[in-house]
């Protein structure tokens, strides 16, 4: 895949369009605000964890499409999700978008998240598709301090 167009699956342009989980969360255990500078993406992440569960998990905010989609697709990820297995489905997404161009990288189990393996790619459009994923991984340490993909 060397066309950018490529990159805006379908999928990607629904949820960027009709973003899932796209909300204030009123009774959110932690509120954090992720940052990329490069791209103007800016959205904030509300997560409700009780215990090691993720009840649930909320976004709101402004930005590209490949960060909003990630952000959507993201919080339907890890509703309902233990604190182990979205720190999990942090390194899977990562390792997917941050692959070197043309290796053959493993893209099962991943289900919907496969459209972003177009993203390594893209070097630019590797931060606006990690940028609600690094903010999660912020919250669910305890940071509450605004995070900077810069
Ligand atoms: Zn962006």
């Amino acid at each position: 895949m060397n066309d950018l167009k490529e990159l805006y699956q379908e999928l990607i342009l629904d949820h960027s369009k009709k973003p899932q989980n796209f909300h204030v969360l009123e009774d959110a255990t932690c509120t954090v605000e992720g940052f990329n500078p490069l791209c103007g993406d800016r959205y904030t992440i509300y997560l409700k964890v009780s215990g090691d569960l993720i009840h649930d998990v909320s976004f709101q905010g402004s930005g590209c499409a490949i960060s909003k989609s990630s952000a959507s697709l993201m919080t339907q990820t890890l509703k309902g999700k233990t604190v182990s297995e979205a720190r999990q489905w942090f390194e899977r997404f990562h390792s997917i978008i941050s692959a070197a161009p043309g290796s053959s990288h493993q893209v099962k189990d991943l289900g919907k998240l496969a459209v972003f393996s177009g993203v390594s790619e893209f070097p630019a459009r590797v931060k606006c598709a990690s940028l609600a994923w690094h903010t999660v991984r912020a919250a669910l340490e305890g940071k509450s301090n605004p995070v900077s993909t810069e």
